[in-house]
C-alpha cells in the first residue's frame, strides 16, 4: 500500500510551499487508498519552537489535510538515529572526520582560487587508529561522514521530472551525517534522519519540493548503505511569484495563517493550492473539493515548470466558496474578523461600538445582504461598518446627493411616514417610497438616491431596502434621516 509523508520543520509557521506539498501528498495517498503520515522534523533544537509546531498542526487541520499516523517527533527518536549512525561506522561505510573548520576553510579557499566547486577532499577517510588517537589527544571534536564514491552514478526515475542522473562527484565529497557532540556519535543531520525515518515508516513515495533534488541523490546512497528498498520520488515544482521568482516573504505572505488572516477560506485556499502545479484531466474544471481532486490526482498531470502564484485567481476561487457558503456558517466564519476589528461578540449577541446590541438573526440578515459582494472574508469588516456605528461617513457623491433639489423634502416625507411605523416591514418600506413619489411628484430615482445617501453616506452599496430594514431594526434609520435633513 501507498505510504507517504509530510515532514515539516517547526522553524517557522506552516509555509505555503510546505502546505502545497502536503496537499499533493494527501491527494496521492487518498487516490490510492494509502496512508498519509505527519512527521515533525525538529532535530534543529535551536531553531525549532513548539509554537511553530502548533501553527503547523492547526494549519494542516484547518486545510482539511487530516493525517493517518503521527505526528511523530524526530526529537524523540534521537537514540534510534544514533544507533543507525553507529551501524554505518561499524560497517566501515562511515567514519570519524577530525578536520577543523579552519582547515575546511583553507581547503575551500584553495578550491575557489583554482576555480573549483567547494568539496570536502575526504582526507580523513582512511585514518589509522594512531592518527585518530592523536587527533583525539589534541582535543579535536569529530563529525561523522558517510563515504560517497566519486565515480558512482545515481539514477532514479522521478515521477514528475523523468529520468534523473547524478554523479557521486557532484555531491561535495563524503557527507556529514552527524555533527560533533560531547557524547558518542553526535547529533544526526537532516539527510540522514530523513532516510532512517522513511525506512522505518515504510514510506513508498517521497513527494517533496524540487529544492530537495540534490538531497535525493545523497539519500539514495544512504538507502543502499542501510540495505533498504529505495522509494519512488516525486519532486514538485516551486511556487513562483508573478515575476517568475521564488515566492518569498517579500511577496506579502508566506504562511497559511497569513492567508487565513487575509480572509481566505480553507476550501478556497486548498482548492487553489491543488491547482498550483497540477491540473485535472478536465482542465476547464477549476472548483473542486479535496476529495474530488483525489479521485483524479496523479503525477502525470503535475508540471515540471514552476507554478506562478496568481492572486486574482485565488481571489476568484475564494469568492466562489464564500458565495455558496450557507448564511449561518458564513456568519460563524465572519465573526472572528469582526472580533479582530474590535467588535465584541457574546454568544449570539453582538456588542459593537457604543454597545449597540444586535442579535444573531439580525447579524445573519446583514451577512445575507453583503455576502455576494465579498471576495475575502475580511471584506465584511469595511462593508458592514455602517451597520455597526452610529456615525455615517459621507463620500463626495453622498453629500452632493443630499444637496440636490428636492432631496430634503423627500427625506422629510420619509421621516413623517416613519412616525407611525415602529417596526418597518419590506412591504411598508416600499409603500413609504411609493407614497413620497406620489405626494411630492418626484421620480423614484431621486427618492432612492436621497434615502441611500442619508442612510449610508454614499450613492452605491448593497440592496437599499434591506439595508434600511437592518438599520431600522437597530433604531439607526430615523436619526440618520433627521441628521441628513438639518
Ligand atoms: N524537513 C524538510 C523540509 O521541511 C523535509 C523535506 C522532506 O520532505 O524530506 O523541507
Amino acid at each position: 500500500t501507498v505510504r507517504v509523508r509530510i515532514a515539516p520543520s517547526p522553524t517557522g509557521n506552516l509555509h505555503i510551499g510546505t502546505a502545497r506539498t502536503a496537499v499533493f501528498n494527501w491527494l496521492f495517498a487518498r487516490h490510492h487508498g494509502g496512508k498519509f503520515i505527519l512527521r515533525i522534523e525538529d532535530t534543529d533544537l535551536e531553531r525549532s519552537r513548539p509554537e511553530y509546531t502548533d501553527n503547523i498542526l492547526e494549519g494542516l487541520r484547518w486545510l482539511g489535510l487530516n493525517w493517518d499516523e503521527g505526528p511523530f517527533f524526530q526529537s524523540q527518536r534521537l537514540d534510534f538515529y544514533k544507533e543507525a549512525v553507529q551501524k554505518l561506522l561499524d560497517q566501515g561505510l562511515a567514519y570519524r572526520c577530525y578536520t577543523t573548520s579552519e582547515e575546511l576553510e583553507t581547503l575551500r579557499e584553495a578550491q575557489k582560487a583554482r576555480g573549483e566547486a567547494p568539496r570536502y577532499d575526504n582526507r580523513h577517510r582512511n585514518l589509522t587508529p594512531e592518527q585518530r588517537a592523536a587527533f583525539e589527544a589534541e582535543g579535536r571534536s569529530s563529525v561523522i561522514r558517510f563515504k560517497i564514491e566519486d565515480g558512482r552514478e545515481i539514477v532514479w526515475n522521478d515521477l514528475v521530472r523523468g529520468k534523473m542522473s547524478w554523479r557521486g562527484s557532484d555531491l561535495g565529497g563524503d557527507m556529514v551525517i552527524a555533527r560533533a557532540s560531547e557524547e558518542g556519535s553526535g547529533q544526526p543531520l537532516y539527510n540522514f534522519v530523513v532516510v532512517v525515518d522513511d525506512i522505518d515508516m515504510q514510506i513508498t513515495h517521497v513527494i517533496r519540493g524540487e529544492d530537495h533534488i540534490a538531497n535525493t541523490a545523497k539519500q539514495i546512497l544512504l538507502y543502499e548503505a542501510m540495505g533498504a528498498k529505495i522509494p519512488e520520488f516525486a519532486h514538485t515544482p516551486l511556487i513562483l511569484n508573478m515575476e517568475g521568482r521564488k515566492l518569498s516573504k517579500r511577496d506579502g505572505v508566506t504562511s497559511i495563517s497569513d492567508f487565513q488572516q487575509m480572509g481566505f477560506t480553507a476550501e478556497g485556499l486548498v482548492n487553489y493550492m491543488t491547482l498550483l502545479g497540477w491540473s485535472p484531466p478536465d482542465s476547464t474544471q477549476e472548483i473542486f473539493t479535496l476529495e474530488e481532486a483525489a479521485k483524479e490526482f496523479g503525477f502525470e498531470r503535475v508540471n515540471k515548470a514552476g507554478a506562478k502564484f496568481d492572486w486574482d485567481k485565488l481571489d476568484w476561487l475564494n469568492s466562489q466558496y464564500i458565495h455558496k457558503t450557507p448564511v449561518d456558517k458564513l456568519t460563524d466564519l465572519l465573526i472572528p474578523y469582526w472580533q479582530a476589528a474590535g467588535y465584541k461578540f457574546d454568544g449570539g449577541r453582538v456588542d459593537a461600538e457604543r454597545l449597540l446590541v444586535r442579535d444573531r438573526a439580525w447579524l445573519e440578515q446583514l451577512v445575507t445582504l453583503i455576502s455576494q459582494s465579498l471576495t475575502r472574508l475580511v471584506d465584511a469588516v469595511p462593508q458592514s461598518q455602517l451597520f455597526f456605528t452610529d456615525t455615517v461617513e459621507f463620500s463626495d457623491e453622498g453629500s452632493t446627493q443630499l444637496k440636490q433639489e428636492g432631496s430634503t423634502a423627500v427625506l422629510e416625507g420619509i421621516v413623517t411616514a416613519l412616525e407611525n411605523q415602529p417596526q418597518l416591514s419590506e412591504a411598508a418600506a416600499q409603500e413609504i417610497i411609493k407614497q413620497v413619489v406620489k405626494e411630492q411628484k418626484v421620480k423614484k430615482g431621486l427618492v432612492m438616491r436621497s434615502l441611500r445617501a442619508a442612510l449610508t453616506g454614499d450613492v452605491h452599496g448593497p440592496d437599499l431596502i434591506q439595508s434600511w430594514l437592518l438599520l431600522n431594526q437597530i433604531g439607526l434609520d430615523k436619526s440618520r434621516l433627521s441628521r441628513a435633513i438639518t
